[in-house]
């Protein structure tokens, strides 16, 4: 026995000369490097459909497609999809990761930044890590305390966490191997995005272009956590010097002081990586603050709203694409970059496509940036169209409200015509499946704005255009509110199908070999369609809205599909009333797995509460209640809701308990009681009487709530 080990310890190690010792007898043992937990490698990551019964990142593979090869589960068997197996997450917010699957086992991120290990066959858990995010952070995440996944190199997962770190796990126990700070802590960064592996490099970027910081991407030794290379994406300070010549040039688009605040353009959420061209793919955020660049060019403000290619081995520029130009509607290019070959006027072409916020879905070649196609893909009316030489968007005169000082109903909105949510390419069908939305927006310039702590600080005026009590402006603001998953022909350049949605803010895609396109939605179904003609086929009820991208993997050689379900993101938590059309919903976070003949059942879910709670019978003063509308939709209504309603993710406050408590009230608002939740004190910035005017705007729309239901 012992000799025969040695002899294939021996043939292992080839021709490498070593003596065959008990360590080499215990390396035999343990297996080869491939049988390790979560061992993967260069080669693995670029030949993913080498092992279609993995899912090695976030994205399937490196050019971002969410298609799996696999074609067990297909469009005639569907209907036989039941739950495999499910596991209560114990963060109550948005859940927005896609997991990865190696070699049998699950790896997901929740809200948070907490860190999840399952057997991927019976859902038994490994492990959990919880980096224990400060609640305090909460309040400069913009869209949720949310997580998008982990990336996996050779027995390691990289998690980034909502507080800036980038920590890695070993990948069998779910410890702590090293973890770097990757923001400076003193500005309001968050980081939300999954971290992507190349070639022993983990890269990360961040988020936090609504409150004042300066956008950028990391490169770390996967080893060692060490520092490889950083690639700002907004010039700073003259006087300190440029960091590249591209910042140098990018400097001259911007007015004067532009650093002071930041200026944003924040990489938070996926990259893409060509190993042909070594080129590292990402998009990057806003201008911040919005409405404050001069209009017209040169003052575009590079590289905000741009997609960029960077050499992954140095972190130097290739080139940029500005998608908007001078952006002051919030219309991040980070959606997904997806790389594709596309037969385009009769030869091949290697492209980037991003169906991005503004309305409109590009393709690029991607060596050279170079436009190929710009058309929209929803409702426009910021633009004319997309100049095809030199890619500009001709920019209609009344979209610049920070010019005519006027409320600019923007379609799309800040919302985007589409968001994170991941979008999916097919090679089979040849289509792109967008989760796309109609959300419009009002632009309204805050002539008398001031960048403040603890506050949104994109400069526009948000009480004055809350949604007012008027139910006809009511009926017609949720009439507007649109979602769909589009099938996009990204050659032809237009819809071959969509699959209508009860509203916006739906799930990101996955699409398969197996004809099928799944995505769940706010509604709270899980839903698989004809891939080919958007037939829908199947659907599960979740208990709760959907919003992050599937992923489907095999286990000696039976076929899995799983989705994270929980409600949660920006839609929910800001919308207020206007959440409520795409399907009112709470958060139940879950993982979800399918498969043929699956026969798990989820618990009933409990009775939703119908009782209205009358509101505090006190008289208001409507000019303290005005005053405190002000400060409400700064400081609190990006969590709590447009007009004090609750998209169903934070506590509705026209139904707390400390409306009737002004002690309950001050131990929050001033004490800072619930911070470990993420409801920090605000004594630092409102004065005694200004949380007085808060409780007192507050009171009114619970009153006025109150008269207004059917009670
Ligand atoms: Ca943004």
């Amino acid at each position: 026995m012992r000799r025969a080990l040695i002899f294939v310890a021996i043939a292992l190690l080839g021709g490498a000369g070593v003596l065959a010792g008990p360590r080499v007898v215990a390396a035999a043992r343990a297996g080869t490097p491939r049988a390790r937990r979560a061992w993967v490698t260069a080669y693995r990551l670029t030949h993913p459909n080498a092992e279609p019964q993995n899912w090695l990142s976030t994205g399937h593979d490196y050019s971002d497609t969410w298609f799996s090869p696999l074609k067990a589960i297909d469009d005639r068997n569907v209907g036989g999809l039941g739950l495999a197996w499910h596991d209560d997450l114990d963060t109550h917010r948005g859940q927005e990761a896609t997991p990865v699957v190696v070699d049998g086992v699950m790896y997901t991120t929740s809200a948070w930044s907490k860190v999840q290990a399952f057997n991927a066959v019976t859902g038994r858990r490994l492990w959990q890590f919880d980096p224990k995010v400060p609640g305090r952070i909460a309040i400069y995440a913009c869209c949720d305390v949310v997580n998008r996944g982990v990336a996996v190199w050779m027995g390691r997962l990289y998690l980034a966490t909502l507080d800036g770190r980038l920590i890695a796990l070993d990948a069998r126990t779910g410890r702590p191997v090293w973890s770097v700070l990757t923001v400076d802590p003193r500005r309001p960064y968050t980081v939300t995005g999954a971290p992507l592996a190349v070639a022993g490099r983990i890269i990360i970027g961040n988020a936090g272009a609504e409150y004042g910081v300066r956008g950028y991407v990391s490169a770390y030794d996967a080893a060692t956590g060490k520092l490889l290379w950083r690639f700002y994406t907004v010039p700073g300070d003259p006087a300190k010097g440029f960091e590249s010549a591209v910042l140098a040039r990018a400097a001259k688009t911007w007015p004067p002081g532009w650093w002071r605040s930041g200026g944003g353009a924040t990489v938070w959420n996926t990259f893409s990586y060509d190993p042909d061209l070594g080129l590292l793919y990402f998009g990057t955020g806003n201008i911040q603050p919005w409405g404050r660049m001069p209009s017209g060019a040169p003052a575009d403000g590079l590289l905000s709203a741009s997609i960029v290619a960077v050499h992954v081995a140095t972190g130097q520029y290739a080139w940029h694409f500005q998608t908007t130009p001078g952006d002051r509607w919030d219309y991040d290019s980070t959606q997904t970059l997806t790389l594709a070959t596309l037969t385009i006027d009769g030869r091949p072409r290697k492209v980037i496509m991003q169906a991005a916020k503004n309305g409109y879905f590009y393709v690029l070649d991607r060596a050279t940036g170079r436009l190929l196609a710009a058309r929209n893909f929803v409702p426009v009316n910021w633009s004319r169209g997309i100049d095809p030489q030199t890619g500009r968007p001709e920019v209609k005169p009344e979209a610049f409200y920070d010019v005519t000082g006027q409320v600019w109903v923007g379609t799309p909105g800040a919302a985007g015509g589409h968001n994170w949510q991941p979008m999916s390419f097919s090679p089979v069908t040849g289509l792109v499946y967008i989760p796309a939305q109609e959300v419009s927006f009002p632009y309204l310039l805050d002539r008398a704005f001031e960048p403040q702590a603890l506050a949104t600080n994109m400069g526009i005026d948000q009480a004055a255009t809350s949604l007012p009590p008027d139910p006809k402006i009511r009926a017609q603001a949720l009439a507007g509110l649109k979602g769909y998953l589009s099938a996009w022909d990204p050659v032809a350049e237009r819809e071959v199908w969509r699959a209508p949605l009860a509203g916006p803010w739906n799930g990101g895609v996955l699409s398969t070999a197996g004809n099928l396109v799944f995505e769940g939605n706010a509604a709270g179904s899980f839903v698989a369609y004809r891939a080919s003609d958007g037939k829908r086929l199947w659907s599960f009820a979740a208990e709760t809205g959907i919003i992050a991208a599937p992923m489907t993997f095999a286990v000696a050689g039976k076929q899995y599909v799983t989705v994270l379900a929980g409600w949660g993101g920006i839609f929910p938590l800001a919308a207020g009333e206007l959440s409520f059309k795409s399907g009112r919903q709470v958060n139940r976070s879950r993982v979800l797995t399918f498969a043929l003949g699956g026969t798990d059942r989820l618990p009933a879910a409990p009775p939703e509460p119908t009782s209205v709670v009358p509101p505090p019978a006190v008289r208001v003063d409507p000019a303290l209640a005005a005053q405190g509308a002000q400060e409400y939709a700064r400081r609190c209504g990006s969590c709590h809701g447009d007009g004090a309603v609750s998209g169903g993710l934070v506590p509705d406050l026209r139904y707390s308990a400390a409306l009737r408590s002004e002690e309950f009230w001050n131990a929050v608002v001033d004490g800072g009681a619930f911070e470990s939740e993420g409801m920090v004190s605000f004594k630092s910035v409102l004065s005694a009487a200004q949380q007085a005017a808060v409780r007192a705007y507050l009171i009114e729309r619970a009153q006025q709530s109150y008269a207004a239901s059917a009670h």
